[in-house]
């Protein structure tokens, strides 16, 4: 059985009815493409506990900033497609720019507060870009579920609070973290960097295991944390580091003790490319 693949809003939706018709549930796993094992590990949970998974290829202007890679952006729709197919994906929703915003098209959907700091703070107007779209994805699939990766922790508990805020009806679902055997978050992105940045890139994973050792140890104190994170990251020349906050899992309020469920988030540059990676820290 070959994947349906579908560009239209209105054809979606019309797919969308005729399965909620019959019953079933929908999930959906929004991504921009060039898809990895960390996309098909939300594919694979999405299929546990749905009838039918969409996945959303759609690389949304609106969340990259003037001066970011949207055009450089990877596209690899017809390995992307094999992919899908082979995870057990059923839709493929993959609507054009104009689809998703058309003349005219001038609404937004902001969330406040727990958008100000970490990547927010790095990338004005990214999250106002993520949850119009995935608004907007909600309203085309009419998911029952939404996958999303704790990759993107901040995303996951932004739109898990425009969910809630907004009343729809769709449960968010996060799936941990895939890794490279190395340690390194898997993400698109990776393939902007060379080898040598690439041997680099594992100081992220690498410093965030030393933040959860030193918890483990019982150090508390995030300003100790967070500087010997800094350190070993500021030692390896090609490394810039954008920010390596500790914050509070439900708020993302800056924390400066380990207490209850903090998170550590991280972004850093390695030569031009921009990654990011976070862990959950619970004192127990
Ligand atoms: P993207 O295509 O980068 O926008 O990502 C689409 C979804 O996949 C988001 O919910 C991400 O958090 C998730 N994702 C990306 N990389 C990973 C990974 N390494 N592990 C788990 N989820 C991921």
């Amino acid at each position: 059985m070959s994947i349906r693949v579908i560009e239209r809003i209105r054809a979606m939706q019309a797919w969308a009815d005729e399965v909620r018709r019959e019953g079933k549930r929908i999930g959906l796993v929004p991504t921009m493409g060039c898809l990895h094992e960390g996309h098909l590990s939300l594919i694979r949970l999405a299929r546990e506990r749905t009838d039918g998974v969409v996945v959303s290829i759609f690389v949304n202007p609106t969340q990259f900033g003037p001066g970011e890679d949207f055009e450089k952006y990877p596209r690899t729709f017809e390995r992307d497609q094999e992919l899908v197919e082979q995870a057990g994906g059923e839709v493929i929703f993959t609507p054009n720019v104009e689809e998703m915003y058309p003349p005219g098209f001038c609404t937004a959907v902001q969330v406040d507060k727990l958008t100000e700091g970490l990547c927010g703070a790095s990338r004005p107007g990214h999250f106002r870009g993520v949850t119009t779209v995935v608004a907007k994805l909600l309203c085309a699939v009419k998911p029952h579920v939404a996958v999303f990766g704790q990759k993107d922790f901040q995303q996951a508990v932004v739109i898990r609070r425009m969910v809630r805020d907004l009343n729809l009806n769709v449960e968010i679902v996060i799936a941990p973290i895939v890794r490279e055997a190395d340690g390194l978050a898997i993400s698109s992105r990776n393939a902007y960097l060379s080898p040598s940045e690439r041997r680099v890139a594992r100081v992220l994973f690498q410093s965030l295991e030393k933040a959860r050792e030193r918890v483990r140890a019982g150090e508390r104190e995030a300003s100790g944390i967070i500087s010997a994170m800094k350190a070993e990251i500021e030692a390896k020349p090609m490394a810039r580091i954008d920010y390596i906050e500790m914050v509070d899992a439900e708020t993302i309020e800056p924390a400066t003790r380990v207490e209850g469920r903090v998170l550590v988030a991280l972004a850093v540059w390695i030569g031009k490319t921009r990654l990011i990676d976070n862990v959950v820290l619970e004192k127990k």
